[in-house]
């Protein structure tokens, strides 16, 4: 699994002189969250550079290019986006002059940079909804050769979902539509041949519906405020502007004011229909529009409507996980809208809940390393690995490994130096693997979970059946390529 973020994405409304609450701190947060919950900072948080360079992305299809715009927007405004009209068109899209002509959360006095100067940032947050997918998509188990996760590939996008996004103009704060972007470019590579989107925002993803009508090759679920923006000033937009009206997502969940206790049952039900849309055959790819904006903590006024608690949120990202997973479809998240103070905390406590912590110990002695065979009856039973266990809340790797070393083998250990860990998907779910090194300070060999211990050479461990997850830690031991 990856978990993408990039102080680029920073929209820094602030510098353009935009009044909008979104917290520029809500990917460092989420970030900061789950480095506590996993016990420490883990290596599958990747930049956008290096999210391509593990990708293998040649340096002249990197980034968000025109074509790539054309596939989805029309071609008049796409030209409007790399003309003298950007400006205008971002005004339209942030809403920043109301309908006297006045600026509105819009103080360009204040701004320290040029409006248009926003684009690149918008554009680099699109590559980042593609690399996401890219990440998901190749992580899964039948994406390569060696020592594979065996659950779907998955990827969290701490930014993206610019959903709102129409084929001729932007709306709603989203200037094009990254979700539909990146569909269509992974379409046209010829990566993916169909994809479902999910989206989990509290306003209803209007451009990505329009966008996707008519495509039998991508199903949409939307789950929404059955009142408010964008839906309430449909007949108004309608009639002023001469757009054309909203357009229902393939499977349409309005949920109405004060139906917080419906919603988890209304999205498991509309799950199926969206299942049952796609006559039984897997999509290559889900992405999950992730907001955050559902919340009850959640500030911005729009989203009233809805407030689901802090648990509820992060049954719903739960749900909607397992059901994917359960099917074995890749799946790339992007964490969409959220306003105020505590909008990191339901993308937060959902990825904290995914991962298991564990601690391994790579005992040496003699230039040899304890392994140990897991006893019939056991889970894995029959496999070798590093001693160790699931940590215990509260306790340090650390801690876990002096305390299980005692447990099942009776031995007093001293931990040393962290040496790797391997985030490994199982079927059953993800655990975040951490291997110390460490030596015997006393005690008396017992076995209790295991059937059998040996002391192997570097080399001789790859020849013993390793548990899935620590093949990785071998190879790294035994100097072999990964
Ligand atoms: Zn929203």
């Amino acid at each position: 699994m990856f978990i993408l973020s990039d102080p680029l994405l920073d929209m820094r409304f602030s510098d353009y002189g935009i009044q909008i609450p979104i917290r520029d701190q809500r990917a460092q947060a989420v970030l900061e969250h789950i480095s506590r919950a996993w016990a420490g900072p883990s290596s599958c948080v990747l930049n956008l550079r290096t999210a391509a360079d593990l990708l293998g992305i040649p340096d002249e299809d990197r980034g968000i290019h025109r074509e790539d715009l054309e596939r989805v927007h029309d071609t008049p405004f796409v030209e409007a986006l790399f003309s003298e009209k950007l400006e205008a068109e971002l005004i339209k899209t942030y809403e920043l002059i109301d309908e006297r002509g006045q600026p509105r959360r819009y103080r360009p006095d204040l701004a320290v940079r040029p409006l248009s100067a926003l684009f690149d940032t918008i554009l680099n947050q699109v590559w980042g909804t593609y690399l996401a997918c890219r990440l998901a998509i190749e992580s899964s188990p039948s994406a390569g050769p060696g020592p594979t996760n065996t659950g779907p590939g998955f990827a969290y996008f701490l930014g993206g979902g610019m959903h709102h996004a129409r084929r001729d103009s932007g709306s709603g704060f989203c200037l094009v539509n990254d979700i539909m972007i990146a569909v269509k470019r992974l379409m046209a590579e010829g990566k993916v041949s169909s994809a479902w989107i999910i989206d989990l925002d509290a306003h209803k993803g209007d451009g990505t519906a329009e966008l996707a009508a008519g495509d039998t090759s991508i199903h949409t679920l939307s789950i929404h405020m059955a009142s408010g923006w964008p839906l309430d000033e449909e007949s108004l937009t309608h009639a002023v502007a001469g757009r054309a009206p909203l357009v229902p997502s393939d499977v349409e969940i309005p949920v109405p004011s004060g139906g917080e206790a419906s919603y988890v049952p209304l999205l498991r039900s509309g799950l199926a229909e969206l299942e049952a849309l796609s006559h039984g055959r897997k999509p290559d790819l889900a992405i999950v529009v992730d907001g955050a904006d559902p919340y009850e903590k959640d500030e911005l006024p729009s989203t009233a409507d809805l407030k689901l608690s802090l648990k509820t949120c992060v049954e719903r990202d739960r749900l909607v996980y397992d059901f994917l997973r359960e099917r074995h479809i890749p799946s790339a998240w992007l964490m969409a809208g959220g306003y105020g103070e505590r909008a990191w905390e339901p993308p937060a406590h959902f990825l904290a809940s995914i991962v298991t912590p564990v601690a391994a110990a790579i005992l040496e002695q003699d230039g040899k390393i304890l392994i140990a065979r897991r006893a019939p009856g056991q889970k894995q039973a029959g496999l070798w690995e590093f001693p160790g266990g699931k940590l215990e809340a509260g306790e340090t790797p650390e801690q876990c490994l002096e305390r299980e070393l005692a447990e099942e083998l009776g031995l007093k250990i001293k931990v040393g130096p962290f040496f790797a860990e391997n985030l490994y998907s199982y079927r059953s779910g993800t655990i975040r693997l951490m291997a110390y090194r460490a030596r015997v300070l006393g005690g008396q060999f017992r076995l209790a979970v295991h059937s059998e211990i040996r002391w192997v050479s570097p080399l001789e461990l790859l020849q013993h059946e390793l548990s899935p997850a620590d093949v990785k830690i071998a190879r790294l031991l035994a100097g072999e390529p990964l």
